[in-house]
């Protein structure tokens, strides 16, 4: 995987290429997201309804706890998880935890990490880990690591999430050096430190200095509903500081289910890549996103500062649960080019969510991932120029 970056006075874009085969002919434009998935399909979406999705061009985001009940079927069918999940056509990335659900915390021991699925807890090794990604063959992958810092925890847990997750990825570094299976797979260290200036730059110098393809900036949050908990201003100086000690032509990864304004801010600090998390959790609560992309390029005229950005919260989702929609013949969002919005309406959808009908978050999930799709054209159109 190779990444071009390009630094304009607006900001930085970028653009992801020689990815391993067959994807070796598709590209990705930064800022960007991986489409985030459960059990290796898009939440909601069959392979068919995923072919209404405009932007086809995805790379997905697969979760190791929600991918690895599979590993014994992957490992004997011997294709690969895009061959056994059917979705052959799209390449995906490997996080270590789930951004969209909240990842329990106070289990991680020196020898693995704690990995939360259906089954309950278990401990995934460096071994165990790596074996796994050599049977997924993914596009790229975080290495092993320590992200259990909730916001408040002990400088002692910080410091063992930083060492834990230096240590495994030599570990991981050394596996995959002598793993011909994983040739042309990117792999990516992990910057931990929780909310911690100093640890943080310690994480980000000796990450630096190894052989990966790009950095993942874990452990602001521990994911789900926590990103709400997340102390931005505090975020985003420890970014800044933390951009200033890695290379700029080395991809940048953020999770989270972060608000449009959030992911802007952090586009501005220096983030390349996102998921799309935020869409799932919004089609969960049965609401919309139709964040006005017109303003967007305000937020780049702007001078880069320490505030929190100004809330559009009341104005950048629609609770389409609520009753004011009953009798709304309108669609989510006038002039949306996406399917929902060419087909329905918001008293249907209304309906459809009041009676559970498994449409409702089929029909959300298509809107909220086309609008987060034009939301990162809009931010890559200001950045080009
Ligand atoms: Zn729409």
């Amino acid at each position: 995987m190779k990444f071009l970056v390009k630094i304009s006075s607006v900001g930085r874009s970028g653009c992801l290429t020689e990815l391993p085969l067959p994807f070796n002919n598709v590209t990705f434009k930064t800022p960007t997201f991986m489409s985030y998935t459960r059990g290796g399909t898009i939440p909601h979406l069959t392979f068919n309804t995923m072919q209404r999705l405009e932007d086809q061009n995805m790379l997905l985001l697969q979760t190791l706890p929600s991918v690895m009940e599979f590993k014994e079927a992957v490992v004997e069918q011997g294709k690969g998880l895009n061959a056994f999940v059917g979705l052959p056509e799209y390449p995906f990335h490997v996080s270590v935890q789930d951004p969209g659900i909240l990842t329990p915390t106070g289990y991680n021991v020196n020898k693995g990490v704690s990995i939360w699925r259906e089954g309950g807890k278990k401990t995934v090794t460096v071994s165990d880990f790596m074996e796994t990604i050599k049977a997924y063959r993914p596009a790229s992958y975080q290495a092993l690591c320590d992200s259990d810092t909730p916001q408040g925890c002990s400088k002692k847990r910080l410091n063992k999430a930083v060492d834990n997750s230096l240590k495994f990825l030599d570990e991981c570094l050394e596996y995959h050096k002598n793993c011909d299976e994983l040739d042309g797979v990117a792999i990516f260290g992990t910057i931990q430190g929780g909310y911690d200036s100093f640890l943080r730059n310690k994480s980000a110098k000796i990450t630096a200095l190894q052989d990966v393809d790009g950095f993942v900036i874990d452990g602001f949050h521990v994911n789900g509903p926590d990103v709400e908990n997340v102390d931005f201003p505090k975020m985003k100086q420890i970014l800044q500081e933390v951009f200033a000690l890695l290379p700029e032509a080395k991809l940048r990864i953020l999770h989270g289910a972060f608000e449009p304004e959030i992911m802007l801010e952090a586009i501005k600090s220096g983030i390349d890549v996102f998921d799309s998390s935020y869409a799932y959790k919004l089609s969960e609560e049965g609401e919309a996103t139709v964040f006005p992309l017109n303003t967007i390029p305000e937020y780049f005229r702007d001078e880069i500062t320490n505030n929190v950005p100004k809330r559009l919260k009341s104005s950048s989702t629609l609770p389409l649960n609520d009753d004011l929609y009953k009798n709304d013949f309108k669609p989510i969002l006038d002039k949306c080019e996406c399917y929902t919005c060419k087909h329905y309406t918001r008293a249907y959808i209304n309906h459809l969510l009041l009676t559970s009908e498994l449409l409702a978050p089929i029909l959300l999930m298509i809107h909220n991932l086309h609008h987060l799709s034009n939301f990162f054209k809009a931010i890559r159109n200001v950045l080009d120029g």
